[in-house]
């Protein structure tokens, strides 16, 4: 039986890594947590949801043949990540991280460490464009003195009253984004700083002097990192069993 790699994905990098995958003696199967519904598909075997924790995951490491795993999952899903070191050491093989750069602030930008923080500084009355996501709304809808608008990729029902929702896939242009922005009367763009390729939206609000507040990218776990996909390619271009 032939041993594979697995890649951790649910980003444009894994989908790359994917598209770029060829080795002489492994091969690729793709992991995605099933979250988004009609993922496009990837052009390798692919399984889809949770292992069930770092035990779980172990054990399905060691029931596939894997060789090595690449964790091309987003900076904030830190679970999967820290789960994956772990069942890496636990099984003996190596994971390596392909791990973005953050974005350099620019124009009226503030940065924080969690979203409580973060919600606690907006100003009174300001409009706010949410591109967080579905976590922490809580935190957000209690400063009940502020209006939300939330992009979303899938609607989300069931909001608070100061929380509006707007369905929206990317990518989005930069025209786009500035309409957006202007359209709601924004005050202030929240987004998680996410790193890699750089959005339209940060470059409409500073072209709109809107403020950006953004939430940290937090440390990753894993000690082998890669910042581009080639870099990865090759370094399992230089794996062999
Ligand atoms: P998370 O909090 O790190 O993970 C929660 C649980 O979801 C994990 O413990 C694991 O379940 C399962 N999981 C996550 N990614 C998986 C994968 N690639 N394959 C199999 N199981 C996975 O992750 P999240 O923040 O909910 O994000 C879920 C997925 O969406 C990630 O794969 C990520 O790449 C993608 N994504 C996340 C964000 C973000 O802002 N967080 C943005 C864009 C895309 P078990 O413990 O049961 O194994």
């Amino acid at each position: 039986m032939t041993w594979s790699v697995l890649l951790l994905g649910g980003t444009a990098e894994a989908r790359e890594f994917a598209e770029r995958f060829q080795h002489p003696n492994l091969k690729l199967i793709a992991s995605l947590a099933g979250v988004t519904r009609d993922p496009k598909p990837y052009p390798c075997d692919t399984r889809v949801g949770g292992f069930g924790g770092v035990e779980a995951m172990a054990e399905w490491i060691e029931q596939n043949r894997i060789a090595a795993i690449i964790d091309a999952t987003h900076p904030f899903a830190t679970q999967i990540s820290v789960n994956a070191h772990k069942a890496a050491d636990q099984t003996g093989i190596l994971c390596l991280a392909l791990h973005r750069a953050q974005w350099e602030p620019e124009g009226k930008w503030r940065e924080f460490e969690d979203a409580r923080s973060l919600a606690a500084e907006l100003p009174t009355k300001s409009r706010v464009f949410l591109t967080t996501g579905r976590g922490e709304l809580e935190t957000f809808s209690a400063r009940t003195d502020v209006g939300f608008t939330l992009r979303s990729i899938e609607p989300i029902t069931d909001l608070p009253n100061n929380i509006k929702d707007t369905v929206a896939r990317p990518p989005f242009s930069l025209e786009g984004e500035i309409a957006t922005l202007e359209e709601a009367c924004i005050t202030h763009l929240v987004t998680k700083n996410a790193g890699g390729a750089r959005p339209a939206k940060l470059k409409a609000a500073h072209t709109l002097g809107i403020e950006i507040f953004s939430l940290a990218m937090p440390p990753t776990p894993h000690r082998l990192t890669a910042g581009l996909v080639t870099e990865a390619l090759n370094w399992l271009d230089r794996f062999r069993l």
